[in-house]
């Protein structure tokens, strides 16, 4: 079985800043109160969870609270992507290789190619999976059971997604932004961890600035660290947060270069939109689904751009962020 499939690029310091329980894991209270009474609806039972898709944007929550419902249940845990799952012979070998109960997540899940999608049907139906052995007139299918499961999908594209396999999935969430309250509990939380003082002012100008989003509240929080570290700070105030987050050249509402840049190209190249996503695209010289994953979800959530059938739009509110940031006239 190559190696790749199971993908863990985490560093250790992003590890220990994730949350192991699911008491741990600060809003999203629908999701949490849900899930807790799943999660000991199919204890009692003895069985496996059902089959589980997570949709929302990255750095939401969607790997920790996989990782959490393995350790609420005390199975183990494999973790791959659909990138990573090039051929069906490699999906067979993971679905093969699962315990009695192990849950198995998919990140990326609407990546996984139509040819290997076809393979996951029967698994999560029936618990068996077809194997082709050999080529052409010989070939023999073998029916092979696996082990009862639980299979947790990850996707930032809900949309992409096939019918056939979101119909699969026993309990679909989705994870939202977070609310401005609960990313500053995440940020004092993870300053304890990281065993850095935080001023609540400091707090509240960082979590201000992270796009409702606990890995951007984590990313900022450890960057500033380094800058209190440098300045030989004990703890993080104000003043040192502004600075800091000037120096990374985030500004108010979060937004960075590429944001600034999307909202300023729709504005002076395309006279405010409406505007094709691939034309965008190639404008602000990124990937398309960079901008439909990353960039776009929270532009919209603020009111700065819409989604039109036409294309993509400035709205009057962005206008006037482009106008007043001081950040954006570098540009
Ligand atoms: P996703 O899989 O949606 O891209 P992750 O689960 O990897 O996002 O979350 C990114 C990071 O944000 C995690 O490492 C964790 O530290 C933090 N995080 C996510 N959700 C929460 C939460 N609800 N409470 C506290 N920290 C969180």
């Amino acid at each position: 079985m190559p190696e790749d499939i199971f993908k863990d690029k985490e560093t250790q310091i992003d590890r220990t800043l994730r949350p192991k329980t699911l008491d741990e894991f600060i809003g999203q209270p629908k999701i949490k109160h849900s899930l807790a009474v799943f999660l000991q609806a199919a204890q009692q039972r003895g069985e496996p969870l059902e089959h589980l898709l997570l949709h929302g944007p990255p750095g939401i929550g969607k790997t920790t609270l996989a990782h959490i419902i393995a350790k609420e249940l005390n199975v183990p845990i494999k973790i791959t992507s659909g990138p990573a799952l090039e051929r069906v012979g490699d999906l067979a070998a993971v679905l093969s290789s699962l315990e009695e109960g192990e849950i198995l997540f998919i990140d990326e899940i609407h990546r996984l190619r139509r040819q290997i999608e076809e393979v996951l049907y029967p698994a999560l139906e029936e618990g068996k999976i077809d194997l082709v052995l050999g080529k052409g007139p010989s070939a023999q299918v073998m029916r092979l059971d696996l082990n009862p499961f639980t299979l947790i999908g990850a996707t930032t594209q809900y949309a992409s997604l096939s019918s056939p396999l979101r119909d699969r999935f026993g309990i679909v969430y989705r994870l939202g932004f977070y609310e401005p309250k609960d990313i500053e509990t995440i940020i004092k939380r993870s300053a304890k961890i990281l065993k850095i003082g935080i001023k609540d002012k400091a707090v509240k100008i960082i979590a201000q600035r992270s796009r409702r989003t606990p890995r951007i509240a984590n990313r900022l929080l450890k960057r500033i660290r380094d800058f209190a570290q440098v300045e030989n700070k004990k703890a993080i105030d104000n003043v040192l947060a502004q600075k800091a987050l000037d120096a990374l050249e985030i500004d108010d509402f979060g937004l960075d270069e590429l944001d600034r840049k999307i909202l300023e190209v729709i504005s002076n190249k395309f006279a405010g939109g409406p505007v094709g996503i691939n034309a965008l695209a190639s404008a602000v010289g990124e990937e398309r689904a960079t901008l439909e994953e990353v960039y776009e979800p929270y532009l919209i959530q603020i009111g700065f751009l819409n989604r039109t059938p036409k294309g993509r739009v400035v709205t009057e509110r962005g206008l006037r962020h482009l106008q007043n940031s001081s950040l954006f006239k570098h540009l």
